[in-house]
């Protein structure tokens, strides 16, 4: 790559955005209180679009940190003590996990696995507890949970368990 790399985003860049944009509907929302309170209907009715641009812009944090949030779980799952699977399980069942919109839950019965985030669509972050090289050579380094299921669905894959505990007892 003799090209030139764009500089990838931070999380905190994002969170700094997210503070500015809440500073600045913060202000916005009080224009909007100064409008209603204004003698005058005109400028009354004028806080309606003000207040609107308010809730805009708390959308707009919302979604900026959410973004953060994400980007920051993405940064964790480089981690090379971590699991390389681009997608999440439920730690204790495995691929069991469904997504709704910006949560997911683990439909395994009984369980009570659920996220505030996209866990099913975010890289697994869970702690890589064996080596799995497939019959074409690829290597990934898998949690408990992935590695059950890649053994069960896949044949002719060499597992080589990584041992976390240390030698000196
Ligand atoms: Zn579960
Ligand atoms: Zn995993």
């Amino acid at each position: 790559m003799s090209e030139r790399t764009t500089p990838e985003p931070l999380p905190a860049e994002l969170r700094a955005l997210a503070a500015e944009a809440e500073a600045l509907a913060t202000r916005t929302a009080e224009v909007a209180t100064r409008l209603r309170a204004a003698p005058d209907g005109t400028l009354q009715r004028l806080a309606r679009p003000i207040a609107k641009a308010t809730h805009d812009l708390s959308d707009y944090t919302d979604e900026v940190v959410r973004t953060a949030e994400d980007l920051a779980r993405v940064r964790v799952a480089r981690d090379p003590s971590l699991c390389d699977v681009p997608w999440g399980v439920c730690p204790a069942h495995g691929v069991t996990l469904r997504a709704s919109g910006d949560r997911a839950f683990c439909t395994a019965p009984g369980c009570v696995g659920e996220w505030d985030y996209d866990r099913l669509h975010t890289p697994c972050a869970e702690p890589a507890t064996a080596v799995v090289t497939d019959e074409d050579g690829v290597t990934a380094r898998m949690c408990g949970a992935h590695l059950r299921d890649v053994t069960e669905r896949m044949a002719g894959c060499t597992v080589a368990g990584l041992d976390h505990r240390s030698s000196k007892g």
